[in-house]
């Protein structure tokens, strides 16, 4: 099997003291190349040391998440401008980025600034998007249809065909970052995969979250993903096998500034 996992934050708390031990199994599971998208101030260090001690397996991506954008936004935004303007060849994207109205809708300006701000660092530099969307589809939309030519993907996807249609009329040609949701028995997002087709399908896990079924409500790894890969492979009437090569080619086609060793 030869499997990306295009989202995991194998640096959190969540696998310390040993995120060593996490990378290696998902190599022995098939995983061939792991993307670590940054969340906020704190975890680019961890990030950049873990990948550090896997530099052909896995890359990066820099940006600052959504819930990360507080009262302090303009300093937060700062220092992980300074992160990315440090080190400009060790990332892969721009992510994790976008918007997030599930937990807290104080700070959506804000919110939709450092957003738009992204965007147009990432068309600045030819990188593609990461994008975290949670209750903010249209908010979403309208800050991509500002910034035309941005290409990336709606991570951890699990919305519904008709949310697939709006993203491709009023973004473009997106990708879909799909995860342990896909799993999940409340969840129609099987259903919805022949709508994306295989062509615009990555597969993530969002490590530690979204374990998939049979892990669910376990601490998730990457290792997982064999699972989410044969619930996908098999909504779209594929081997398994087949699925991973495909969904590796796109991997690799978006983030097209991996190195592989
Ligand atoms: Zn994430």
């Amino acid at each position: 099997m030869k499997l990306v996992d295009t989202h995991t934050h194998l640096y959190l708390d969540e696998f310390e003291p040993t995120p060593g031990d996490a990378v290696r199994r998902a190599i022995d599971a098939g995983v061939i190349h792991m993307i670590f998208p940054n969340v906020g101030i704190d975890s680019i260090e961890r990030m950049a040391r873990l990948h550090s001690e896997f530099p052909d397996v896995t890359s990066m991506a820099m940006g600052l998440h959504p819930t990360e954008v507080g009262e302090d936004a303009d300093e937060v935004y700062a220092a992980v401008m300074d992160a990315f303007n440090s080190s400009l060849t060790d990332w892969v994207a721009v992510g994790e980025i976008g918007m997030d109205l599930y937990w807290d809708k104080t700070f959506e300006a804000k919110q939709m600034q450092v957003f738009d701000a992204q965007l147009a660092l990432a068309l600045r530099h030819s990188l593609p998007v990461i994008i975290h969307c949670r209750e903010a589809l249209d908010q979403t939309l309208e800050a991509l249809e500002g910034r035309k030519g941005v290409r990336g993907v709606f991570h951890s996807f699990g919305g519904s065909e008709a949310d697939v249609e709006k993203i491709r009329n009023r973004a473009g040609d997106f990708y879909f970052g799909i995860n342990g949701i896909v799993t999940f028995k409340n969840s129609s997002l099987a259903k919805v995969m022949p709508s994306i087709t295989a062509d615009r399908v990555i597969l993530e896990t969002d490590s530690p979250y979204l374990a998939p079924v049979p892990m669910r409500g376990k601490r998730n790894e990457s290792a997982y993903i064999v699972h989410t890969a044969a619930v996908v492979a098999q909504s779209l009437g594929l081997k398994t096998e087949a699925l991973a090569d495909k969904t590796s080619a796109n991997a690799f086609s978006l983030f097209d500034k991996i190195k592989i060793g």
